[in-house]
């Protein structure tokens, strides 16, 4: 059996559609994969090689068959444990959903299964989604599989560590305030946080359900096209857009040539690493030699964006996570009265950061603080937007660094959360 497990989407699939390999050989290829290496990166929360296997079966039935099953034919995923994934644990992390098994499929992981994929398992996350190193998550450490003493980023760092050690040919992350873009660039792999409204939500666990996002997590940029599966309307979820889904590997042919990219001089004053700003100028020379105009642009608002986000976000989710209770989902602690039994379930339930995240949250839209914060985040919020509107009438894209530093080593911010809410600034 061939080792497949480098190959981005756009190659094995069309291998296995050609037959050259198998989907259960792949599949197996990428078990046998997990099994040796990831106990040193720690990606995987759940991994289920008899259902992956079976799913590979099913798919070799139908190319034996002459059947297409689809762009996505045989491609082992390893979404994030915040997908409700039908009859496999989901978790998102957190003690508090132990012991969960959803009876549906979310709608993306439905489409990406109707398109011929293969689920290999789940990937850890921060618990439901909230930290920047995925050092929240209540299962365990996922470690850079760069440099095993660093952090992969978050919250989708499960999701970053195993596309890029190759434990799975691409994953789905989820993007709130920097989830899919920062990890991707810790891990050196290719992330869209796609607009909002372009894809579903519906069985995504939900943190702050006004920027909640789902998005691809790929090896290379054809296979971010992903999007094509996965973006479109869905009557599930009345936040999703109902607008055509154009071929996004269509856009890949256009030339840079022409085009105005818009570089944030905020961006690059104060707080940035060297090394990163170093990458990113580069990056913005070769789109200049392939003949894209540049153009500094401001966005003055940038300065207020992570205090507005941290209390925006806090305030949804402490609405969000209202409902577990101990009583609709997995873990359930034992009281003597329905209250005692809310408030163990609770305290023991959650982690460090969800609770101080309930506190904050609670806290910004009590009575007598909501206009000081959470109304004046609103107007924050308000106006960092129309920076980007007014930005984007001048020009077609912005290129901008994702995170302020390099990944950074275990433990080093753990202790000081503010340090943590301050690599998410881009
Ligand atoms: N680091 C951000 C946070 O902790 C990002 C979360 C996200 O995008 N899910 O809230």
């Amino acid at each position: 059996m061939s080792d497949c497990t480098d190959l981005p989407i756009h190659e094995l699939a069309s291998q296995i559609k050609s037959k050259k390999i198998s989907a259960s050989e792949a599949a197996k290829a990428y078990l046998d994969r997990i099994a040796r290496l990831d106990s040193k990166i720690g990606s995987y929360v759940t991994v289920c090689g008899d259902l992956a296997l079976a799913q590979a079966k099913v798919i070799d039935g139908q190319i034996a068959k002459g059947k297409d099953p689809g762009p996505l034919a045989g491609i082992p995923l390893g979404p994030k444990d915040i997908y409700l994934t039908e009859g496999i644990p989901t978790a998102c992390a957190s003690k508090i959903l132990e012991g969960y098994t959803p009876p549906y499929n979310s709608t993306v992981i439905a489409r990406c299964l109707g398109a011929g994929s293969v689920i290999l398992g789940k990937v850890n996350l921060d618990e439901f989604a909230m930290g920047s190193s995925t050092e929240n998550s209540t299962v365990k450490i996922t470690k850079n599989p760069w440099d095993l003493s660093r952090v992969p980023g978050g919250s989708s760092g499960g999701s970053a560590a195993a596309v890029s050690a190759d434990l799975c040919t691409a994953s789905l992350g989820t993007d709130t305030g920097g989830s899919i873009r920062q990890p991707a660039a810790l891990c050196g792999i290719v992330g869209i946080k796609p607009t909002y409204g372009r894809v579903s939500r519906y069985g995504v666990i939900a943190f702050a359900s006004s920027l909640d996002q789902v998005g691809p997590m790929t090896k290379d940029v054809t296979d971010a096209a992903l999007l094509n599966v996965i973006a479109g309307h869905d009557p599930h979820d009345s936040t999703s857009l109902d607008l055509p889904v154009p071929d996004y590997l269509s856009f890949l042919k256009k030339p840079v040539k022409g085009l105005k990219v818009g570089i944030p001089k905020e961006y690059f004053a104060k707080g940035i690493d060297g090394e990163v700003s170093d990458a990113v100028r580069k990056a913005i020379k070769k789109m200049e030699e392939l003949g894209a105009r540049i153009e500094e642009v401001s966005l003055p608002n940038t300065e207020y964006a992570c205090a507005c986000y941290y209390i925006v976000a806090p305030a949804e989710a402490s609405s969000n996570l209202a409902r577990y209770d101990g009583v609709r989902f997995g873990f359930r602690a034992k009281g003597e009265t329905l209250a005692e039994m809310y408030e163990k379930t609770k305290t023991e339930g959650f982690g460090r950061e969800v609770k101080r995240r309930i506190m904050l949250g609670t806290y910004v839209l009590s009575a007598g603080y909501y206009d000081a914060y959470y109304r004046k985040a609103q107007k924050a919020r308000t106006v960092i937007r129309q920076d980007f509107e007014r930005v984007f009438k001048k020009v077609d894209f912005l290129a901008t660094p994702v995170s302020p530093t390099t990944a950074f080593k275990i433990g080093e911010k753990t202790a000081d959360p503010i340090q943590m809410y301050l690599s998410d600034i881009y």
